[in-house]
């Protein structure tokens, strides 16, 4: 049983209840630990991401739930760090601000070449995927895959952080409309991402978000790019990307198996300042 999440989304950033509603949730589901992990600040206005001016709160709020529940459940505070070049403020920066605990790198917005606007790859709609492909790809789906992909290199290569969140979680509007995930070039753009976070030391987390969202029937990652996590030897951690306190555990089942399945024994988890591994 992995009795654990370490992101999710509380009412700070872009989730739907109070922290401490999660904090009761995973008491009651038997928890023995949680992290919070709130979208971070961006330099620009936006509906999901933690306020610069919110920040201070949400750090005290998360150490006051440290204190008055550490009989029974040890809570961390982290963030999900967006990366976006020549945008996003470098990830030292809030980890120093808020004292986090651990971060989360992903990639949310796509900054497409040349283009000071962002194509918004997550979120439940693939109409705003299709729009964005179009209007700043020309509709060139390797051109927009390979951008996200390096705009994810770029943030293994220049950012200092623990896990990289939903690796490949462009493919979650594609659903095989423009390509399939097994076409050499686009595995190839995998390879090279896992390649560098392999070098770099990284988690990659397998996100159950997609399958209890029913926004795409598998994991993040999961197929062909998982096994490549297994032979690479890469650590994986589970994660429900919760954001509301009844999601905490969604498809926890199903990764379990998945990984078992893949041939994975053990998964990572937070303890006491450090990474250590558990048995699957
Ligand atoms: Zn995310
Ligand atoms: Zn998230």
């Amino acid at each position: 049983m992995i009795n654990y999440n370490f992101h999710l989304h509380s009412r700070y950033s872009d989730g739907n209840s109070e922290p401490e509603e999660y904090v009761l949730k995973a008491i009651e589901l038997g928890f023995t630990s949680l992290g919070f992990s709130e979208h971070s600040p961006l330099p620009f206005e936006n509906s999901f991401s933690l306020k610069n001016e919110l920040v201070d709160e949400y750090v005290s709020v998360i150490d006051n739930l440290r204190e008055k529940f550490s009989e029974k459940i040890l809570i961390y505070h982290a963030l999900e760090m967006d990366y976006i070049p020549n945008m996003s403020t470098d990830f030292d920066y809030w980890k120093k601000r808020c004292q986090t605990d651990y971060l989360i790198g992903s990639v949310h917005l796509v900054k497409p070449l040349g283009n000071s606007e962002l194509w918004f790859t997550d979120g439940p709609k693939h109409e705003t995927y299709d729009q964005g492909l179009n209007d700043f790809f020309g509709g060139d789906i390797k051109k927009a895959v390979r951008t996200y992909y390096h705009q994810m290199n770029e943030m293994i290569d220049t950012q200092k952080f623990d896990i990289v969140g939903h690796v490949d979680k462009i493919k979650m509007h594609n659903k095989d409309r423009y390509f399939k995930e097994d076409e050499p070039w686009y595995q190839n753009l995998v390879d090279e991402c896992l390649s560098l976070i392999k070098e770099k030391d990284l988690i990659v987390e397998v996100n159950t978000r997609g399958i209890y969202k029913k926004r795409y029937p598998g994991l993040f990652p999961d197929g062909i790019a998982l096994q490549k996590v297994k032979d690479l030897n890469i650590p994986v951690i589970i994660s429900s990307d919760a954001h509301s306190p009844e999601e905490l555990n969604l498809g926890f089942h199903n990764a379990i198996s998945k990984l078992k399945e893949t041939g994975f024994t053990e998964v990572m988890k937070f303890a006491n300042g450090e990474w250590d591994v558990e048995e699957v």
